[in-house]
């Protein structure tokens, strides 16, 4: 009996760890659908408009923009997974081992500073930031431009994705502000399940609902980061106001991003130069 609970508290572990990729998954497709179907089929939603606003040429344009940026989170958030951020097959100690060294009991080895243990990947990590629950994974010396680039590609598609949707609210009250038309912008599952719009209708309010407020939420985040890393900060260190490790800007930009960091944009996986 025992062991049986055992297995279903693991398996449920295991879901609940991998969950905030799959959903986040999920909901990056599911914008980029949307947008795509806005622009192939219904944008601008006014009819008048079509014909002279958006020509094919404008619409490749905009197809190719949000599929680099879609392939650009996808690439970033993989090598982000990929790369793991843990001291392990770093060869550490002997001569380097100074101030500001501890040990770690959990791992039965000595850490350097700015390293600490996370207890959900169960390992120490290398300059440790923090443990994204997000991506389930920590973020670390090794992993840290790969997060960086993925928040500034997710910001980008974001913005994107918010401004396209813009005309999705602006039909959705042109009846006004109305007790229904709240509602549809505000809880619009209440609205579906009680039969007051359809599923289509329901489908761009949620998703342009899902832009806005990930754009606020990754704005935030990615504004933050980008700070500390200018500053040359881990979050922790920013809590205990401490920047013993600061090389100036310029220097922290090649610390984090590498020599080549103007070309992040690219491909961060080359910068290092
Ligand atoms: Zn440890
Ligand atoms: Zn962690």
């Amino acid at each position: 009996m025992t062991s049986f609970a055992t297995k279903v508290f693991c398996r449920v572990e295991r879901l609940c760890y991998h969950l905030p990729v799959v959903l986040n998954t999920f909901l990056v497709f599911s914008i980029t659908g949307e947008v795509s179907y806005l622009v192939m089929v219904e944008a601008p939603l006014e009819a008048d408009q079509r014909k002279t606003v958006w020509s094919a040429r404008w619409k490749t344009v905009h197809l190719l923009a949000q599929y680099f940026m879609l392939v650009n989170i996808c690439w970033n958030a993989m090598l982000f997974l990929k790369t793991c951020p843990s001291i392990k097959g770093v060869f550490l100690g002997g001569e380097s081992m100074g101030q500001g060294w501890r040990y770690c009991y959990t791992c039965e080895t000595h850490t350097p500073p700015r390293c600490s243990h996370c207890y959900d990947c169960k390992v120490c990590v290398l300059r440790r930031d923090h443990h994204c629950v997000f991506f389930g994974q920590c973020v670390g010396f090794r992993n840290y431009r790969y997060f960086l680039s993925c928040l500034l590609f997710m910001w980008c598609g974001l913005l994107y994705a918010t401004l396209m949707n813009a005309e999705v609210f602006i039909v959705i009250l042109k009846e006004g502000v109305t007790l229904h038309s709240v509602l549809l912008l505000l809880l619009p599952w209440i609205m579906l399940i009680s039969g007051q719009v359809s599923a289509r209708a329901f489908a761009f309010a949620f998703i342009a609902d899902t832009c806005v407020l990930g754009f606020l939420l990754v704005s935030a985040f990615f504004f933050f980061h980008f700070f500390l890393m200018i500053r040359g900060q881990t979050t922790r260190e920013w809590y205990s106001n401490r920047r013993p490790y600061s090389l100036g800007v310029l220097g922290n930009l090649h610390h984090a991003l590498g020599l080549r960091w103007y070309l992040c944009w690219l491909s961060v996986r080359y910068c290092r130069g």
